[in-house]
Formats: C-alpha cells, structure tokens, sequence
C-alpha cells in the first residue's frame, strides 16, 4: 500500500458532527443541514426571485438542475407552486406531484383532460398522482367517475384511483366524502438534551419479541397532552413499541397503545433470527432527537431524509397507507424516522400511521 493510499483511506470526522467519513469537511448530513438554513433564511423577496428563476429553467428544459432547490423551498418554505406547475405542465413533467399542490384551476383541467384522454398507463399513474395532490372537490368527482367507469389504462394499473387519493393525503370515507389521512401541523426533531418527553425517540422496553427473542424498543414515547403535539388528539402518554429485528422482515408491525404509556404488540408473521444484541439495541436509545420549539411547514419532511411528526412523509418507495388491523379503516400517517438518525450503519426510514378509534399504530419500514 502506498502511502497515498493509506492517506485516503484515513476517516476523518465531520467538523461539526463528528461524524466519521473518509473526507474533508461537513458530512452529508452536515451539508443538508446547512443548505436547509440558508433556505429557511432567505427574505421573501430572494424566494421569489428564486422561483422565476425556476421557472424558467423549466421552460428552457432543466428541470434536473433546479429539482433539488424546488423541493427545498416547497419544504421549508411551503411556496406556492401554481406557476411552477404551469411551467411543469408546459413541459410534460409530472414526475414530482407535490409541484402541482396550488395548481389553478386551467392547470387542474388540462391534467384531467390529458388523463381522460391518454392510453398510456404510466402516463395516466403519474396524472393521478398530480391530480390527488390537488385534491379539489372537482378532483374527487373525476375520480368517483374514474372508479365507476374505468378506461382502459386501468387494467395496466395495481390500483384505483380511490388509491392514488393517498398521494395527496385524502381517502375516501364510506360515505364517499374526503377525509384527510395526514395532519396539517408538523414539527420536526431536532438534537438537544436527551428530556424525558414530549418526544422520546428510543427507550428500552424492557420486554423481548415473542417471534425472535430480541429486546424490544419503545421507538417512540409521545406526550400527546403537551401543547405542541395536541393536533396529535392523543390526551395522554403513548409508547410505539417495535422489536427493531423483526420491523426489517414484517411487512408492518402493529402496536396495541393505551394513553396511559402501556403498549403491547400485536401478532407477528415473521420466524426470522434475531441478528440484533442487546448492545445494538441499548446503542439506539443514545440520540439526542428532541422536539423542534416552533411548528414546521406541513411539507418539511418531503425531502432530505427529515425526521418529522405530522405533515407529509418522504415516501422511499411508494406511499402506503395501512389498513387498521382491527376496524379495517386506512390509518392516518403521523410520524417519520430515519434510521441513520438512531443507528448511524442502518438505512431506511420508519413510517407511523394511526387508528384513533381502535387505538393502534402501525410501524413499517420502507428502503431504496
Ligand atoms: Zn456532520
Ligand atoms: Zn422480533
Ligand atoms: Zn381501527
């Protein structure tokens, strides 16, 4: 080995973090971070500024280039997007559906005129999506009529439009009118002293799993009475339990709570080997993940791998909304983790949805 070699392989820890990586400077994290504060900084007049800048990069055919800060400025700043989603729609790109939010009312006809009229299925996927983000009652209507009387991209498709909904936070109630399946209000972790609550990520439970013996992990301990979690409409102490085994091999894990801080998991499938000792578990109840003091844009953890509790999910893969194991109904999404956040080698983000009514959370895990 030379010693160049040697040299390059060296870690070096983040300077801000501490971090280990095998570079000069910030980490990846560290970068993200610094990039979102400049954002939630900039003046009003800058934000606007920015997005005529994007919007004619759009029309000149560079989405890509502009992508990155589009997401950025609609998650921390919640920007409108109506012509931005103008510009989108100019140019066939419907790849990032949440650009389509404030879409006008011309926008939101030439979308529903295009999916009633196109034969390509993949097409037709991402026009629902777009159209589900608008979500107007106009919206709902289509779909109701697109559910009743399928045109043919439907037989290419795994799911109705009723389904697509989800994209945009809403589900069809059985009596046919909307109902939100996020909240509006969001907040965000943030690294701090390690308190007691409102929000504890990661306590030992003190139980094992039933299916593979693993110490089970209270992930989250919310208390759902404190001022800034009370749009959670939990009046108490609420523990998610997982076994942090099992939630890679399970396609959901579902959490029994009381509002009184007990809970208790529900019926696993999975006979996987626990490959997680008690070490490993004891590591992810170090974090300093705390509650942020002031709200976030319910679009803040659409991007760059946030932590957040309320408001819209960075969905890895595609957005999934459980059915509640007792009652049936779809659940309600409420939380994030990222797992790097807790566990510095594991990837991957936690997905937290509720039924209010049968008192259960369901946990899934979703990775590229
Ligand atoms: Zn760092
Ligand atoms: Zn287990
Ligand atoms: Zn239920």
């Amino acid at each position: 080995m030379t010693r160049s070699d040697s040299m390059s392989r060296m870690i070096i820890p983040c300077t801000k973090c501490g971090r280990e990586k095998y570079f000069e400077g910030l980490c990846y994290y560290c970068k993200i971070n610094e990039r979102r504060l400049e954002i939630s900084m900039l003046s009003h007049e800058v934000v606007q500024q920015k997005i005529q800048i994007i919007i004619n990069e759009i029309r000149e055919g560079n989405f890509d280039q502009v992508e990155e800060l589009l997401m950025s400025l609609i998650s921390i700043r919640n920007i409108n997007t109506s012509y931005i989603a103008e510009a989108c729609l100019e140019q066939n790109i419907f790849l990032q559906s949440i650009v389509y939010k404030d879409a006008s009312e011309k926008t939101r006809d030439t979308l529903i005129h295009k999916l009633l009229t196109t034969d390509n299925s993949l097409e037709a996927s991402h026009l629902l999506c777009c159209l589900a983000m608008i979500g107007d009652d106009y919206v709902q209507q289509v779909f109701k009529e697109l559910q009743a009387n399928p045109l043919p991209w439907r037989k290419e498709l795994y799911v109705d439009p009723s389904v697509y909904a989800h994209n945009g936070g809403w589900a069809f109630r059985e009596d046919g009118n909307k109902e939100a399946l996020i909240y509006e209000e969001c907040r965000t972790f943030v690294t701090g002293e390690r308190k007691q609550y409102p929000i504890l990520v990661g306590e030992m439970n003190g139980g094992h799993c039933p299916s593979c013996g693993c110490d089970l992990l209270d992930i989250l301990t919310i208390d759902g009475s404190d001022e800034k979690l009370k749009f959670l409409n939990l009046e108490g102490i609420v523990k998610v339990t997982i076994c942090p085994n099992c939630i890679y091999y399970e396609e959901a894990i579902f959490c029994k709570y009381e509002l009184n801080g007990e809970s208790h998991l529900l019926n696993m499938e999975s006979k996987e080997e626990n490959m997680l000792t008690h070490d490993d578990v004891k590591k992810m109840t170090t974090n300093r993940l705390t509650l942020s003091h002031k709200p976030v844009s319910k679009y803040y953890g659409i991007t760059d791998e946030i932590n957040t509790i309320g408001g819209m999910a960075e969905w890895i893969q595609d957005f999934q909304y459980l059915n509640c194991p007792k009652c049936n109904k779809i659940m309600k999404y409420f939380a994030q983790i990222h797992w790097n956040t807790i566990d510095e080698y594991a990837d991957g983000t936690l997905y937290f949805e509720i039924c209010h009514e049968c008192q259960i959370i369901a946990i899934h895990h979703q990775q590229t």
